[in-house]
């Protein structure tokens, strides 16, 4: 069953939460004309919406706001949050506005949300808007993560224009269609607990368990049972993160989903040379948000959502909640890091060959994606000492004891060579979003109003573990001039 956006079956759950949860504000289409720059056919699939959407005359109208889509009932959300470890009392969608929310043909609800709207009662000083630039790097990223099977929001499509947009320089406005089956965040909470409002706060987790945790309904403690099931949720985003070597930027308790989902793509990046302590964002200088900083701060954020639920929770149930993230994590992270190199068990003897692996790794700044994709070439029998992998270290004697040892394990503890070969080829991605390859895309758009390598970056990272020999050369350590490129909050 597909449906074309006349008889999408529109409504909007949060909108039937009291008056105080939200802010009914439709969204400012752009001065200028609307251009549809990409269309992701595989989200669309996931709305039930047919691929041929995008050649609806209106679908650049529809999805910048200038068309209203029958039955939505736009808002824009209010919450709170930390912010590199401050409160700050009020935030709420400045720039995003909730049109509604379509449930497909499986019962599944998925909100859409035009990022880059317009004006909003929580924009503050900002403009509503957002730069091209920032919305294709949320684009890319969100449907890279997606490919890479980690939880994140989706991206439904991008609309541009010529719309003048002041940042550090002059930039054009775009609007993303962001899909998530709910937005609300750990700050959603927080705004109700810091205001004292405890009933709305009910109601917030009341409705958070009705659609999106319907199996705790019938818990005896269901407000306890939401949190245990948010931490563990959070400790599982947080070790796929970690395996994979991605970097939020920052993990401000706005920015966190009730969900698990990687929500709000700003600053981020994912790790090329491997250095844990990598940040991403140039505008976090104390480096809170540091790569290595991230579990812990899964956890710091989770304490300030726990301290919110505090008037439902009691303080002991929500302590002994909280203490269980550190095991949820490291379970996650171990087993991850064990398959990544080959074993289903994340014994003591794998764990050290992944500590001295990246031990290695960090010393030679070794890239990060790269190294784990070449080692599924690895066989358990051969006497291969794998200059491709060798040279990527510079203490190469001590690669090759690592190799020894490796190869040792491997005969006693891991499956025959072609079975574990696929799965490290299902696990290690040959294709992460590398920073300079959303810039090529991002100069190209910008520049020469072309956007055929967004739709060749979008098929590579909605796929990130084939082949696809034609992009291999994205697969390889960045070149030179990326060490130039600066990403910040602006956006
Ligand atoms: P972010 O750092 O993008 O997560 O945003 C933090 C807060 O600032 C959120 O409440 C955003 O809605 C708001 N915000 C960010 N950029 C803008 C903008 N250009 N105009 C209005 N509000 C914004
Ligand atoms: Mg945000």
């Amino acid at each position: 069953m597909s449906s074309s956006l006349n008889n999408l079956a529109f409504s909007n759950s949060f909108g039937t939460l009291p008056e105080d949860f939200y802010s009914r504000v439709k969204p400012t289409p752009f001065a200028s004309r609307a251009e549809l720059l990409h269309f992701n056919a595989n989200a669309a699939s996931q709305l039930d919406l047919a691929p041929d959407v995008q050649h609806h005359p209106a679908v650049a109208d529809i999805f910048s706001g200038k068309q209203p889509l029958p039955g939505s009932d736009p808002l824009a959300m209010l919450y709170a949050g930390h912010q590199f470890g401050h409160y700050v009392p009020q935030l709420g969608d400045g720039r995003a506005i909730l049109l509604g929310e379509i449930t497909n043909q499986h019962g599944e609800k998925w909100e859409l949300q035009l990022k880059g709207s317009g004006l909003t009662p929580y924009s503050r000083d900002g403009d509503g808007r957002a730069v091209l630039r920032s919305s294709i790097r949320e684009y890319l990223c969100s449907e890279a993560m997606h490919g890479l099977g980690i939880p994140t929001t989706r991206a439904l499509c991008l609309v541009g224009s010529s719309d003048e947009v002041y940042r550090e320089q002059i930039e054009t406005g775009a609007m993303l269609t962001r899909l998530a089956p709910s937005h609300v965040r750990f700050g959603s909470f927080e705004v109700f607990f810091y205001r004292q409002q405890h009933e709305h706060l009910q109601t917030l987790a009341d409705f958070v368990i009705q659609h999106h945790y319907p199996d705790l309904q019938h818990e005896p403690e269901p407000y306890a049972a939401l949190l245990h099931s948010i931490i563990e949720r959070t400790a599982h985003l947080l070790a796929e993160w970690q395996a994979v070597g991605f970097a939020h930027g920052v993990m401000n308790t706005d920015n966190m989903s009730i969900l698990g989902l990687t929500l709000d793509y700003g600053p981020f990046g994912f790790m090329e040379s491997y250095n844990p302590g990598f940040i991403c964002n140039h505008s976090d200088h104390q480096g809170r948000y540091a790569f290595d900083q991230q579990p812990q701060i899964g956890l710091w954020n989770l304490t300030c959502l726990a301290q919110a639920m505090t008037p439902l929770i009691e303080v002991d149930n929500a302590k002994a909640a909280l203490e269980t993230y550190q095991d949820h994590f490291t379970d996650n992270y171990y087993s991850l890091m064990a398959q990544k190199i080959g074993f289903e068990q994340p014994d003591d003897a794998v764990l050290q060959l992944v500590g001295e692996l990246l031990d290695q790794m960090q010393r030679s700044q070794t890239d990060y994606t790269q190294l784990f994709r070449g080692l599924g070439n690895i066989q358990a029998n051969s006497k291969d000492t794998h200059p491709e992998l060798r040279d990527m270290f510079l203490q190469r004697e001590r690669f090759d004891r690592w190799l020894h040892d490796y190869r040792k394990r491997l005969h006693t503890a891991a499956k025959p060579d072609a079975e574990r070969r696929e799965l490290m080829m299902a696990i290690n991605p040959k294709y992460v979003l590398r920073n300079y390859m959303a810039q090529v895309a991002i100069e190209n758009a910008e520049q020469k109003q072309d956007y055929s390598e967004l739709d060749r970056l979008m098929q590579v990272l909605q796929a990130p573990f084939d082949e696809h020999p034609e992009m291999a050369h994205y697969a390889e350590p960045p070149p030179d001039w990326a060490g130039s490129i600066q990403v910040s909050c602006s956006s």
